[in-house]
Order: structure tokens, then sequence, then C-alpha cells
């Protein structure tokens, strides 16, 4: 029944307990751990399938007014080549690089009587233009990686995905994959031809129907 265990059942799957490092700058504390993939990374086309595994290793380093996080994230990207619509999958890890600062929740502040409140409002919200800044959750008692997770991936998924860089497609008139028959093509069958055929049997049909 301690307080601690009764704040982390409250937190998210992403949240890793920083209290006793937040508290004593200089401290390092290393990281290593499996989270599951969330929500919003690519879609059902392409990207880390929801619940999926991104093993997390890293350090955080504390700092007077929260905690630096460096490390890296590996995970399985899965999906189809947007060319040729084969499955595709690879492993990727990508850097992570994030400030992770206290802020105080509003109630916690109310109960300080404003003492040293504006300097701190001040400082998160110099804080929150920067980039890579993912403050720490319950009033500093946790990291918590679902986000800073979500936009690493997010940044690190290609535009257009491709099985490979010289993906030939599919066939656009009848969709025979070009990458396992490179020789394949139309004789002479160009949609202007098939208009001209269709319009000639539709003259012959015609010239059928009045000649009876
Ligand atoms: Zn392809
Ligand atoms: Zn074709």
């Amino acid at each position: 029944m301690s307080t601690t265990r009764d704040k982390h059942a409250n937190q998210s799957r992403w949240a890793v307990p920083v209290a006793q490092t937040v508290s004593q700058p200089g401290e390092t504390q290393e990281l290593d751990v499996v989270f599951p993939a969330p929500s919003g990374i690519g879609d059902d086309f392409y990207g880390v399938p929801e619940g999926s595994d991104i093993h997390v290793v890293g350090t955080l380093d504390s700092l007077v007014n929260g905690l630096m996080f460096r490390g890296t994230a590996s995970a399985r990207i899965v999906g189809r080549c947007a060319r040729c619509l084969k499955d595709i999958s690879h492993d990727a890890m990508v850097d992570l690089s994030a400030f992770m600062p206290v802020t105080v929740s509003k109630a916690a502040e109310n109960d300080r009587l404003g003492r040293g409140s504006k300097v701190s409002e001040t400082l998160v919200d110099e804080m929150d233009e920067a980039e890579d800044v993912y403050p720490l959750t319950g009033n500093g008692e946790f990291a918590d990686f679902e986000a800073l997770l979500r936009d690493a991936f997010i940044q690190a998924l290609p535009l257009i995905p491709l099985c490979s860089p010289d993906c030939k497609g599919l066939c656009p008139q009848c969709g025979i994959d070009l990458n396992k028959n490179p020789d394949h093509h139309h004789e002479s069958h160009d949609i202007r031809w098939d208009a001209l055929e269709g319009l000639k049997q539709q003259l012959e049909k015609q010239d059928g129907a009045t000649g009876e």
C-alpha cells in the first residue's frame, strides 16, 4: 500500500520511475527496457505495429531541473511496398535525445501558495518551444516514453516505403509485377486503340442490325 506503488498504477505503460534520480542532480540511471509500441507510428500500410516490441537502451542524467535522456530505440517496421505492394519489413534503430523537465501540476502549484511558481512557469514555457522536450509525469516521479518513441519513429519512417530503391512496381494496365516480369509490355495495347476497337465493333453491330 505504498504511495509510490499507487502512483505507478496511475501511470502509462511507458512510464519509468525516476523519482530517486531526479532528486539527486549528477546521478545517472541506466535504462534497458522493452516497451510496447504506442499507437500512431505509421498506419496499417506501413509502420511499427501497435503493441510490438520497442527495445530502448539509454541513460537518464539528472540535471537540476529535470532529466536528460540519451539512447536508442529498436523496432521492426512492417508494411507494404508503395509500388509493388509486396510485404516488406526491416529492423530500425533510432537515436533518442530528450530533455525531461520537472513540471509541477496546477494543483501542486496552488498548494505552494504561488511561491516560485512564476519562475517555473516561465521556464516551462521556454522549454515547450524547444524541440524534444518531454516533461516528467506524476509530479516529476516518472519519465514517460510514449510520445518520445512515437515521435522518433514517425520521423524515421520513409515518405514512400519501397521494397528496394529501384522497385519497378506493377504494370499500370494489368497489374503484373514488373520486378518478376522485366520484359513485360503490352503490344499496341494503348487505351486509345481500345476505344477505336470498341467503336469499330459497335459500328459492325449496327451494320448487322440495319442489314436484317
Ligand atoms: Zn516494390
Ligand atoms: Zn501489363
